[in-house]
């Protein structure tokens, strides 16, 4: 199909060229699943008109973000009602803190962990400039936050809530939530937990979890940017953060992305399926290839709770930018901790609280692959990475 936009003419010699490409970045975005392909086009072509209206029209979309939300609710063994869906996994986060510090007029404290995402940073300073304290504890070498260190920190009589990220996006550092769940409850205090990297790389059963509010991002496991979720556990004390409408029983005004919500119900439920430790044996397989045959390789985590699919990869003497620019040149795209703060010159916080010095930080790449990724892939950067690595030293 041609491109209609003029300025997406080049996109076509681009496309052209990429047919060899090797594409080990999931953790930035995971490639459209055919499945959320399917049914968002036969959305837009039959479940368009505003899910708000009263026509027969509206009726059928409308009919469609319930069968989405039905979705999420069978796959996570929650409810149907506690899902409310937004543009993406920063508006969650945006809405599970404001909203908790909304309902909990008194209580001051926040307790959170150096290892969250840059969007949770940002809300927690705004708090924190608006007379919130917040409380950061650490993080170990692997890049867990200490759920003891964490219940430490949490009196029930300051706290408005604890946010916490349950698998890291730079690190895939996985963080033991059931017990502090279990705990925060016990002592009515919300728990929100960023579970952006945890659909398509571990099992998420939120019915066995008994976190209050969790938040998830549907271009993180395959589907189209621009819709994401908050679950809300009934009885967590959340005010609605986004106002002005009556859309998603007036916890999130806006009209409603349809699409985007049935389109990202049918990634989650697939991801569901992955087999997540094939994944890990191909990246474990992966990572002793690389250090036997390129020395000075510090993988981050290794033998420690992590994602399946991410591989934090620490290579002493060479700068993480120009290595990527080469592997990009050949064919291969990763990144260097997060893309949303790729661009930026200092050093990951994150990898700075797991006590990396600022060279090491600077020297990290993240190579996170899927379920497509193959055995021959990973030996194609193995390859490339051992003819790089010593031209960049
Ligand atoms: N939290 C984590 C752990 C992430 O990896 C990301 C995206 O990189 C976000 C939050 C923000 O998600 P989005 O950009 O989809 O709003």
């Amino acid at each position: 199909m041609r491109c209609i936009l003029p300025v997406m003419e080049n996109l076509d010699q681009m496309a052209s060229e990429g047919s060899d490409r090797l594409y080990l970045d999931w953790n930035a975005t995971a490639p459209t699943r055919t499945c959320a392909k399917d049914v968002w086009i036969d959305c837009l072509e039959d479940g368009w008109a505003n899910a708000n209206s009263l026509h027969q029209e509206g009726k059928r979309a409308s009919a469609r973000l319930d069968a989405a939300r039905q979705t999420l609710a069978e796959t996570t063994n929650t409810q149907p009602g506690e899902w409310v869906f937004t543009s993406g996994a920063t508006e969650s986060i945006h809405a599970a803190l404001y909203g908790a510090a909304n309902a909990r007029g008194g209580k001051r404290r926040i307790v959170t962990s150096q290892g969250e995402h840059a969007c949770t940073r940002a809300v927690l300073a705004d708090l924190e400039e608006q007379g919130y304290e917040i409380h950061e504890v650490g993080l170990s070498r692997s890049g867990q936050w200490d759920p003891f260190e964490v219940l430490l920190a949490c009196d029930p009589a300051l706290t408005v809530c604890a946010t916490l990220i349950w698998a890291n996006n730079e690190t895939g550092a996985v963080s033991p939530v059931e017990e502090i769940a279990v705990q925060l409850r016990k002592r009515r205090i919300p728990l929100h937990l960023d579970a952006v990297q945890v659909p398509g790389r571990i099992p998420m059963d939120l019915g066995a979890l008994e976190s209050g509010m969790v938040s998830i991002s549907g271009h993180k496991f395959g589907a189209p940017k621009g819709i994401g979720a908050l679950h809300v556990r009934r009885g967590t004390a959340w005010a609605p953060w986004m106002l002005g409408g009556e859309q998603e029983r007036s916890r999130r005004a806006g009209t409603s992305n349809v699409a985007g919500a049935v389109a990202m119900a049918a990634a989650f439920a697939e991801a569901a399926r992955v087999d997540f430790s094939a994944i890990a044996s191909r990246r474990d397989r992966f990572e002793s290839a690389l250090q036997s045959a390129v020395p000075g390789i510090l993988v981050l985590g290794q033998g420690t709770p992590r994602l399946p699919n991410t591989s934090a990869l620490s290579v002493e003497g060479v700068e993480s930018s120009p290595l990527l620019l080469r592997l990009d040149d050949r064919g291969i795209a990763v990144s260097s901790g997060s893309a949303c703060t790729s661009g930026r010159t200092d050093p990951s916080p994150v990898l700075l609280a797991m006590g990396l010095t600022p060279a090491q930080a600077h020297a990290t790449i993240r190579v996170s692959i899927g379920e497509t990724t193959t055995d021959a892939d990973l030996d194609r950067l193995v390859a490339v990475l051992a003819q790089e690595i010593p031209a960049l030293r």
